[in-house]
């Protein structure tokens, strides 16, 4: 599972740059800090966990499930 606390996220995509799974896409819609937050194609995910080390801002978390 991943987890993205949306509220946190500045829409940086270093997260969508750095997944070598092309995991991430950038959402159509804007978070209350007027951002666009990465939305996750959770199937592709190989839990590397490098998104997690790379986000500035700790927004993502992945679990097994
Ligand atoms: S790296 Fe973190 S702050 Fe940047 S877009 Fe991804 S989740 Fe948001
Ligand atoms: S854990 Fe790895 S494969 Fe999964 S979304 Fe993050 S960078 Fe991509």
């Amino acid at each position: 599972m991943i987890y993205i606390n949306e509220d946190l996220c500045k829409g940086c995509f270093i997260c969508v740059d750095c997944c070598p799974m092309n995991v991430y896409t950038p959402s159509k819609e804007i978070n209350q800090k007027g951002v666009h937050v990465p939305i996750p194609e959770i199937e592709k995910c190989v839990k590397c966990q490098l998104c997690t080390l790379m986000c500035p801002d700790q927004v993502i978390s992945i679990e097994d499930d």
